[in-house]
């Protein structure tokens, strides 16, 4: 697996380089809206510690943020009236990943309305 890229999307998110539309932070992690977003409410749930994804992540920073990601699933399914939350998360190019920074997605699901792709 290829080291950490302190120069990919997220890194600079994180720094403050590049905005973001942010709805949660606490000491661990971040969660701000995705600008592609697949549905309404498409959030993304990110660790301020630089894993690459999961299979490099420390337990103790992964633990934490689960559980953002459930106070966003939460949240979300609140906010945006949904029927349910399909939560994804992807693990380098040939499974999906295109930015190397561990992060969740976090997407309200409505009855009868697919995914965009
Ligand atoms: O999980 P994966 O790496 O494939 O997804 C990256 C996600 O980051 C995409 O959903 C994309 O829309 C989102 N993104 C973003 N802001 C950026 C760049 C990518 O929300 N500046």
């Amino acid at each position: 697996m290829s080291a950490y890229d302190t120069n990919n999307i997220f890194a600079k998110i994180l720094r403050g380089e590049i905005p973001s539309h942010r709805v949660y932070e606490d000491e661990a992690t971040v969660a701000f809206m995705d600008v592609m977003p697949q549905a309404e409410g498409h959030v993304l749930v990110l660790p301020k510690a630089p894993s690459r994804n999961i299979l490099d992540v420390e337990p103790a920073i992964l633990a934490s943020l689960i559980v953002t990601v459930r106070k966003i699933a939460v949240a979300a399914k609140a906010a945006f009236d949904a029927d349910g939350i399909t939560i994804m998360q992807f693990n380098e190019a040939p499974a999906g990943q295109s930015v190397f920074h561990l992060h969740f997605h976090v997407i309200p699901r409505r009855e009868g309305i697919a995914l965009r792709p």
